[in-house]
């Protein structure tokens, strides 16, 4: 394990590296093992260990990280039975029962070695412990062996809110979600700016499901955590935060966006195929549309055909990430070759690139990129947001509805590719996005949140870095 950074004597070392010479230096961290996931929690590690603090990751053998591409941290593996580890599972009330079954079936090991490092460390040098708030028995460990925690939750303010408001949007009628319903379009008036289509929801089959997953996520926050930790920024989500915070008697540290502080982590589970950035250099500014649907959604392979005939037919350069697995029923390991319609590649070579997984943030930073459909994954759309870069969303489950009523409605940056795919449609909106005057005045828009995104993290009085600051006393504190 690395040691703190070595001068811990002079005061500036002391002001960069609170944590570098004081006997309580451990952060113990956990996230949970799905990409999404994994990215924010490894970009927390970087901060905090660039204020000194020794970093030790628990985690699963489903979607382990790579130990070698984080010299500087202690990696513990917490094994859970066999069938756990197969390939990740696709639909969302799989997802959804799969974190749960997760959670449970770590937690007897994860006692064993939790309390082996505790007993290595010296516990008196272990600061504390921080989860992502869908482990509860993580949580629950931790606190039986009087270990302090934080949650880290890696979506907006406004899913956890929705999280926080499952009771009453149950008891009020807004949930479950009745698809045939004239109800979808209903304001949430206790949850603005959502509707009900916007809510965080499932299956009416599974809904229990969720409202048990939402009640182990307050219940870590609320019983269990010293604070509650969000990749979020106060330009972004002043009043979501406010919410939050009136809400909760723990303190929130709005410390985000997590990937403008810790450079690209080496967390991707999948390799990121970098060869198509000088491609990239290649096209005028803010020409090309970046297409990807992050590690879980997948599609019809209907809607992969239309998709593609769309891109196809709009005329506008792409690069699109079609990563393994993204069609149902197609095998995990298919390439995109065995995915894309064929006499597709040949029909856009001249402008057209697909990879099977990108160096994201790369390609949101290149000046060549002007637009980019997203499934409205949280931490695509933050990105997306730092980048100046507007958005076409095509949410899938989870919080990708919400956040995508955050983007056409509230930022402004950008707008839904709602119901069918039909190639038509699909060529109508990218050509909106990337060559009308809406498309022009979302970017100006977006221009506008990267720059506040700036001054949220410059090191002058920005509120994430000051956030960061507080985090780092507090754990001190704990
Ligand atoms: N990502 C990547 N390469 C890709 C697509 C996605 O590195 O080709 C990263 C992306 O930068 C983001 C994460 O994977 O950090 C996806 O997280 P998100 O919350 O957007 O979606 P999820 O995968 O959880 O649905």
């Amino acid at each position: 394990m690395a040691p703190p950074p070595a001068d811990t004597n002079g005061s500036d070392a002391a002001a960069v590296y609170p944590a570098a010479g004081r006997r309580r230096w451990h952060v113990l961290l956990f996230p949970l093992p799905y990409q999404g996931h994994i990215n924010p929690m490894f970009r927390l590690a970087g901060v905090l260990h660039g204020r000194g603090f020794a970093i030790t990751v628990f985690h699963t053998d489903f979607n382990a990280p790579d130990p070698a591409r984080h010299p500087d941290y202690r990696f513990v593996p917490v094994p859970v039975p066999d069938g756990m580890s197969g390939p990740a599972p696709v639909a969302i009330e799989d997802v959804v029962a799969h974190i749960d079954a997760m959670g449970r079936a770590c937690e007897a090991a994860f006692r064993d070695r939790l309390a082996a490092v505790l007993e290595e460390y010296s516990r008196d040098a272990v600061a504390c412990l921080v989860a992502d708030t869908h482990l509860l028995p993580v949580f629950e460990v931790a606190t039986r062996l009087a270990l302090p925690t934080l949650a880290l939750r890696t979506g907006s303010a406004a899913s956890y809110a929705c999280f926080a408001a499952y009771p009453m949007l149950c008891e009020k009628g807004y949930l479950p979600v009745q698809v045939q319903d004239l109800q979808l379009d209903m304001p949430v008036n206790e949850l603005p700016p959502f509707r009900v289509r916007d809510l965080i929801h499932i299956g009416k089959d599974s809904h229990d499901l969720m409202c048990e997953m939402a009640a182990r996520l307050v219940t870590a926050v609320t019983k269990l955590s010293s604070g509650l930790i969000l990749n979020t920024f106060d330009a972004l989500e002043r009043r979501e935060l406010e919410g939050v915070r009136r809400d909760l008697a723990v303190p929130v540290f709005d410390i985000g966006p997590l990937h403008k502080f810790s450079p690209v982590g080496g967390s991707s589970l999948l390799c990121q195929d970098r060869s198509r950035l000088e491609w990239l250099d290649a096209w005028a500014p803010e020409s090309v549309l970046y297409v990807s649907f992050g590690s879980l959604a997948s599609m019809s392979a209907r809607d992969l055909v239309e998709t593609a005939w769309g891109i196809a037919g709009s005329g506008v350069p792409f690069l699109w990430v079609v990563r393994p697995g993204l069609v149902h029923g197609c095998a995990s390991e298919g390439s995109h070759q065995q995915q894309l319609p064929e006499g597709f590649e040949a029909a856009t070579r001249e402008r057209g690139r697909v990879v099977a997984w990108a160096p994201q943030e790369e390609v949101l930073r290149h000046r060549a990129v002007g637009g980019f459909w997203t499934h409205s994954g949280w931490n695509s759309t933050t990105e997306s947001i730092c980048e100046g870069v507007p958005m076409l969303c095509r949410p899938y489950f989870g919080d990708q509805t919400g956040n995508t009523r955050y983007v056409e409605h509230v930022w402004r940056v950008g707008f839904e590719v709602g119901g069918d795919l039909e190639r038509g449609s699909v060529e109508a909106a990218i050509r909106r996005l990337m060559t009308d005057k809406d498309g022009a005045e979302m970017r100006a828009r977006a221009g506008e949140l990267k720059k506040a995104a700036a001054v949220c993290t410059s090191g002058k009085g920005g509120s994430s870095c000051m956030a960061i600051d507080k985090l780092v006393t507090h754990i001190m504190s704990l």
